[in-house]
């Protein structure tokens, strides 16, 4: 799909307001951020982002939409979530060109994030009709217990650059079939994939006559989210992005007693044992640790492989390498895109620098390309070092394609190194021994919110509850009972007899 005609149909101007309160922008007042492509270094279009004044009339508008939206009947709230999929579905090519063009993932990429947004639609749609509550049986006669979940208010949505719609609409989809409204913060590195959201759905809540505020998007850098972190009208903040982002939201929403869900950086390791179908090992690899150059909180960055085959192994690794075709990712004849900025490149290189510093051993040659088709300065070379799992760069999350290997004897000694990192997002091992799989999916063997037999560390289903331990932050969000992080619980206890036993057998007479 031509560029041009893409942001037409989405509805993307050459300078867009960035406060929205579902299907009115609003006057957003504050600066003004240009967006490039680090795909040709063009600049896209302009977004005016929020000033405080304006971020606090659209989180009041969100705040006072929250008392009708939450006596809607659930599942006349996922009957919008359907919609919402629909409107999805119909602007899936457009979208997902803008995801590639703005953020510099692939193509195919770009359209499997829509998929992503399409898929927890459908599937939030499932869950408005199964927000279910136990039921007790009390130790009192003719008394019943149970327990029922209401929404909070409003969801403050923080996301990152990587995932600039997909998270959230992780998050939407569910935070509104429990009957919360959102407030969403999107990166300030890709603004425009959220400009072209909110146009997207605007029309599914006129039409359903959603109340203004349910759906609400403010544009701002990290002051924005920091606004969002200390607000007491947001009882929860869902906050995806680096550990340091993490640090900062966690602390500040703690200091309130508010709630955060944070989904934050991963160092993901994949065990490549001597009974592993090396060719299986191999894509998975490959795939994890160029994909999306490097970019995704899954990205394969560390290869822990058995001693035995370690030579043959990393012989595969260099020849795959050498196949791969960096360029343009619109052009699905390419593997790796850019990355994000300027930013992104000088951290790349710092990393190469510093793991040579450490005695890491280049086997396969990374750095910067220019000339023809490189013109945005963003393309990088993917690399291979070996080393040492200990080295602080190795322990450190560097968002590029850049990645570690090392050896290992025993089985126990690989699940000691893939857990010796801070952080606790994916994991995977690669064997065809059932012995070795148990061992490393049991409660002695990987530490990670994510552990998989054969399939690499990226590329997860909307199902499964998505989040990550230790430094990754604790979070769950997608599928399974993630839907619960975005209620209260509440337990009610109904008396239907003519005394009033108390409980513990317990008397008191007056
Ligand atoms: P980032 O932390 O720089 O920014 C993420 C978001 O947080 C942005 O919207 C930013 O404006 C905001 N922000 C930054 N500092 C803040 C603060 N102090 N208070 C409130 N908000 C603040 O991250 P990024 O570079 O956009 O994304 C890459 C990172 O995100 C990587 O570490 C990656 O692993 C992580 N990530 C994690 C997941 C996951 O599900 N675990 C998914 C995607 C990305």
């Amino acid at each position: 799909m031509k560029i041009d005609k893409m942001l037409s149909k989405l509805g993307i101007e050459k300078i867009n307001e960035g406060a929205s309160t579902g299907t009115k922008w609003l006057k957003a007042g504050g600066e003004i951020i240009e967006s490039h492509s680090p795909v040709d270094g063009k600049k896209i279009a302009s977004v005016t982002t929020v000033t405080r004044k304006t971020y606090d009339d659209v989180v009041a508008k969100s705040h006072a939409a929250f008392a009708e939206w939450r006596t809607w009947p659930a599942p006349k709230r996922g009957e919008v979530v359907r919609q919402v999929g629909e409107a999805l579905r119909k602007n899936k090519e457009a979208l997902g060109t803008l995801v590639s063009y703005e953020m510099g993932k692939s193509l195919q990429e770009g359209l499997g994030e829509v998929q992503e947004m399409i898929d927890i639609c459908d599937f939030a749609v499932g869950m408005s009709r199964q927000l279910y509550g136990l039921t007790m049986h009390s130790e009192r006669p003719r008394h019943r217990i149970y327990e029922q979940y209401h929404p909070y208010g409003v969801v403050g949505i923080i996301s990152a650059f990587n995932f600039p719609v997909a998270v959230w609409a992780w998050n939407s989809a569910l935070a509104w079939i429990c009957g919360d409204t959102c407030v969403w913060k999107p990166s300030e590195k890709t603004p425009l994939t959220a400009i072209a959201c909110q146009n997207i759905i605007s029309e599914v809540f006129k039409e359903n006559n959603v109340p203004e505020g349910v759906c609400s998007i403010v544009v701002g850098n990290r002051d924005c989210g920091e606004w969002m972190s200390h607000d007491t009208r947001i009882p929860l903040v869902s906050a995806t992005g680096s550990t340091r982002m993490g640090k900062a939201v966690g602390i500040a929403v703690a200091e309130r007693l508010g709630r955060s869900l944070l989904e934050l950086g991963g160092n993901n390791a994949i065990i490549v044992t001597e009974n592993a179908d090396l060719h299986i090992a191999m894509t998975a690899a490959i795939f994890g640790a160029v994909g999306t150059a490097g970019q995704r909180c899954t990205t394969t960055r560390r290869l822990i492989i058995h001693e035995s085959i370690y030579d043959a192994f990393k012989k595969k690794i260099v020849n795959a390498y050498k196949q791969l075709s960096i360029g343009d990712p619109l052009d699905q004849t390419n593997h790796v895109g850019p990355l994000i900025d300027q930013d992104a490149v000088t951290a790349y290189t710092n990393a190469i620098v510093e793991v040579k510093k450490a005695g890491g051993k280049e086997v396969v040659k990374g750095g910067i390309l220019t000339g023809k088709g490189y013109e945005s300065g963003c393309y990088v070379k993917p690399c291979v070092f070996e080393a040492d799992n200990s080295w602080p760069i190795v322990q450190h999350e560097t968002f590029a394609p850049i990645l570690y290997i090392m050896k290992y004897s025993t089985l126990d000694e690989a699940i000691a190194m893939q857990n010796g990192v801070p952080q606790g997002l994916s994991s995977s091992i690669m064997t065809l021994n059932m012995r070795e799989a148990e061992a490393f999916l049991s409660a002695a063997g990987s530490d990670c919110g994510i552990a998989n037999v054969n399939i690499g560390t990226s590329g997860a289903e909307i199902g499964g509850a998505f989040g990550g331990e230790k430094e990754t932050g604790g979070g769950r969000e997608s599928g399974s009972d993630a839907w619960k992080a975005y209620m209260r619980r509440q337990t009610n206890t109904i008396n239907y007899s003519d005394q009033l036993p108390l409980a513990q057998g317990i008397k008191f007479n007056i």
